[in-house]
């Protein structure tokens, strides 16, 4: 972190359409926090289900708004409308923003975000929401890598404020300015950071999480470890965190974690998010993870 984020965004144009790429936990949420802070979005999904799931939730969160007096059933109603589902590419020359937030698989976001590049502007830009994967590797997969950066919000979107704007090497500053001016009207606070695995917040959280699973290793019980955790002041503790994550995102971006920092990252392939994503318990998405959600 170097400079007040303000300092980036100085002169960006604004971003009038956004559009993101992917409508699940995190796309779903980036697209209600944009159009319930005024730019409108377009949701793209190769699955109608999710679709329907990104809308419902989004019109959820827009209801409690209404119920709390914060919005207008009027208000709630035009901000629902503007975030518009699709399943092409159709739309995507009148965006100036794309948020990627697909699976956390780098040979699907390269392949997703090069399709992308070809469906919008040559000035618009592409920010991917990865959690570990390096800016700078998806890059390559572009023909316009300077407009290109990370853009990773924290979950849940529309409560979390933190927002790290990352840069690749080829990121450009207008591309930066842009993301981070985006941010800023989203009501985020962004920070810009450089590229390495897990930017700056997952460094942090994901040798937390491998200390919490040697510890269950040597059989200490995750509820108990929650609980303590829970009193020593975090709003929950790492078993449910994870859950609430996804397990296939976290153990995918444990993967990317342990291979970028293997001196810090203990993985051995079987510790309990391994365990748990054989057995396709996927968290709180599927309603079952290290807690079953029924
Ligand atoms: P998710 O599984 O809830 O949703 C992913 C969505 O992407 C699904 O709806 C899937 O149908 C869709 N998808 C797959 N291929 C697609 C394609 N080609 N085009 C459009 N949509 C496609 O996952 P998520 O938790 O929302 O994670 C998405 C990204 O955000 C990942 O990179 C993840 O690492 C990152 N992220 C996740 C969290 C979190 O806590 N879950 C936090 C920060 C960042």
């Amino acid at each position: 972190v170097k400079k007040a984020a303000g300092t980036f965004s100085k002169g960006a144009d604004p971003v009038k359409q956004a559009a993101v790429l992917g409508a699940g936990i995190m796309g779903g949420g980036v697209a209600y926090q944009s159009a319930s802070k005024g730019t409108p979005i377009i949701m793209k999904d190769i699955r109608s289900e999710a679709l329907d799931l990104g809308l419902s939730e989004a019109n959820k969160l827009f209801g409690k708004q209404v119920e709390r007096g914060r919005l207008t059933n009027e208000k709630s109603m035009k901000a629902l409308n503007s975030i518009v589902p699709a399943l092409s590419y159709g739309e995507f020359e009148g965006v100036d923003l794309v948020v990627e937030a697909v699976v956390e698989n780098v040979n699907v976001k390269k392949s997703v975000l090069a399709e992308t590049e070809n469906h919008i502007r040559d000035d618009a830009v592409l920010a991917s929401n990865t959690s570990t994967i390096s800016i700078t590797e998806l890059s390559k997969a572009l023909k316009r890598p300077e407009n290109f950066c990370g853009m990773h919000f924290f979950n849940p979107v529309h409560r979390m404020p933190l927002v790290e704007v990352i840069r690749g090497e080829k990121s450009s500053d207008e591309a930066v300015a842009k993301t981070v001016a985006y941010a800023q009207a989203m009501g985020k606070t962004p920070i810009v950071v450089n590229d390495c695995p897990g930017f700056l917040v997952n460094r942090v959280l994901f040798p937390y999480f491998a200390g919490f699973s040697l510890m269950m290793k040597e059989g200490a019980d995750f509820q108990k470890i929650d609980k303590v955790m829970e009193r020593f002041g975090w709003p929950m503790g790492p078993a449910y965190l994870i859950d609430v994550v996804g397990i296939d995102t976290a153990y995918h971006a444990d993967q990317v974690m342990a291979d970028g920092f293997p001196d810090r990252m203990t993985h051995d392939g079987k510790n309990a998010i391994d365990k748990l994503f054989e057995v396709e318990r996927f968290g709180q998405k599927n309603e079952k993870g290290f807690y079953r959600y029924e």
